[in-house]
């Protein structure tokens, strides 16, 4: 196992003391500490759970766990990408609990998941699961938490009836999923018993304060970066893109009163901002959140930046991220056709992209990576063509690294 990081970590965030009580939670992220760690959805559900006296909480990850409880009565996963799913029957293994939730009985844990994966697409991974959290976190945790501690200590049966009753908590063992045929779409998912809700509804909060780092460490994947989320969700709601749908509506935190506040905690303890959202230039007030970032006090603060909009950057944009220490801006072309980019609603024109490049020069970067797809329904090779064309446009004319 990798040596303990505890010692490089710095909290944002007061752990409480559990009681007397509290219920044993193992809080899993099944990939290795420095992947997890550096995952601000982890980070702020880790957070939310360990600020809590009525918990016990052990982190745990595929190459380091802190100490674990012998017998665990709440074991979560937090769930980001697709292939990290093979991993948490590694980890149900090794902690001796039947990878499927039928073959668990009173004396297991009851296992939750969330996160972008689960909550786009539960079904494929019902199996082994005994509770979904469905939407976001701010509004689902403290609301499980609170009905798991009324059903504490009844049977497995009464706990999971109970859990099913909560908005946004999916119990797949309590509903029968029919197919249109046997590799087919899913035909219906109707509860089994009458007490059980028919539709489940996924969780949006609407507040202006969204999430932020509640740990920097130098062992993270992008080191001691210290994280903001600006926005959540997009509105351009390109038609591929679960980053808009799944989190709709556009939701952004407030500049005064949330973003400030909370890069000035962070900035306390480290010189690395990272901005977080699908689509961070379209906060309303992103220019007012670059004239706060330009102030010399903070010169020295290292500044990375999510994707963004092509026809969202400037030449303001592109000094800022210079000036931060950034040599190169990600933009998200998906095609050089237009053709194609109808079909998928990604509403840009390849003079945008020049555009892009010519701001992003001319602001200092000196490098532009494309984010592209190939294989979208309805492709044709001369769609491909012109996407090369484009690129081979941009090297000639702006000598930047494609
Ligand atoms: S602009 Fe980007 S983040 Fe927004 S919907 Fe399109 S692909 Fe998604």
């Amino acid at each position: 196992m990798t040596p303990s990081p505890l010692t490089s970590e710095r909290l944002l965030f007061t752990p409480a003391t559990p009681d007397a009580e509290a219920i044993p939670l193992i809080f899993a992220f099944p990939n290795e500490y420095s992947v997890g760690i550096t995952s601000l959805g982890y980070q702020v559900v880790w957070a939310t759970l360990a600020a809590r006296s009525d918990l016990q909480v052990s982190r745990l990850f595929t190459d380091w766990h802190e100490s674990l409880p012998l017998e665990p009565k709440i074991l979560g996963f937090s769930m980001s990408w697709e292939l990290d799913y093979v991993n948490i029957l590694n980890l149900l293994e090794s902690l001796g609990i039947p990878v499927s939730s039928r073959d668990r009985s009173d004396r297991h844990p009851i296992v939750f998941g969330g996160g972008p994966v689960l909550t786009a697409n539960p079904e494929p991974f019902a199996e082994f699961f005994d509770v979904f959290l469905l939407g976001d976190g701010e509004i689902l945790l403290d609301a499980f938490i609170h009905a798991y501690q009324e059903v504490r200590d009844c049977d497995r049966q009464t706990q999971l009836h109970h859990l099913a009753q909560v908005p946004g908590i999916y119990v797949p063992s309590l509903y029968a999923v029919t197919y249109r045929s046997a590799d087919g779409a899913i035909e219906k998912i109707a509860p089994i018993d009458p007490t059980t809700p028919p539709c489940i509804e996924k969780q949006t909060y609407r507040g202006n304060t969204l999430s932020a780092s509640t740990i920097v460490t130098e062992k993270a994947a992008w080191e001691n970066i210290y994280m903001v989320e600006v926005v959540r969700s997009c509105p351009e709601m390109c038609r591929f893109c679960l980053a808009s749908y799944l989190t709709l509506p556009f939701r952004i935190a407030d500049v005064e009163a949330a973003l400030i506040p909370a890069i000035e905690r962070g900035l306390k303890v480290t010189d690395r901002l990272g901005l977080l959202g699908a689509s961070v230039t379209q906060h309303p007030e992103f220019e007012a959140l670059l004239d706060y970032l330009n102030q010399p006090q903070h010169d020295h603060v290292r500044v990375s930046i999510a994707s963004v909009r092509t026809n969202t950057v400037t030449e303001k944009l592109a000094q800022t991220l210079v000036k931060h220490d950034t040599k190169s801006i990600t933009i998200a072309v998906e095609s050089g056709s237009d053709r194609l980019r109808q079909i998928i609603n990604k509403k840009l024109s390849n003079d945008e992209i020049l555009q892009a490049a010519t701001h992003a020069k001319a602001g200092g970067l000196s490098a532009i990576k494309l984010y592209g797809m190939v294989g979208v329904p309805g492709e044709e090779p001369d769609d491909l063509e012109q996407t090369v064309a484009m690129m081979r446009d941009l090297k000639n004319q702006f000598q930047v690294s494609a």
